[in-house]
């Protein structure tokens, strides 16, 4: 499946009621919980002695997905350009890959 097909194939599950504004709201709040449930999962790995359910932790980054297409999507942006626009800030962030210099010597002004 090819990455604008997901977002489209998703965002056919989002409530055509919900105004703009709602969706923006949903779409980082979504993001937020669903980031939530991810950590409690390794949290529960790490500290509390529970094998790591990576089945579990593999659909909480599907949940992720889903609310990263619904905020791109009320942005105006495909989730192609959104990725397109990560990698070329990554590249002039680490342009020969990831260095330890290059992480703490950023003088760069990437969000
Ligand atoms: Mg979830």
């Amino acid at each position: 499946m090819k990455i604008n097909e997901y977002q489209k194939l998703a965002m056919k599950t989002l409530n055509p009621e919900l105004s703009e504004r709602d969706v923006l709201i949903n779409g980082v709040m979504g993001l937020c919980g669903e980031s939530g449930e991810a950590i409690d999962i390794v949290k529960k790995h790490l500290a509390q002695g529970h094998p790591l359910d990576r089945e579990a932790l593999a659909k909480e980054l599907g949940d992720i997905c889903w609310y990263v297409a619904e905020t791109a999507q009320v942005l105006g942006y495909d989730l192609e350009t959104i990725m397109t626009m990560n990698i070329e800030k990554l590249k002039k962030r680490y342009p020969d890959g990831f260095s330890r210099e290059d992480s703490i010597n950023r003088t760069e002004d990437l969000l």
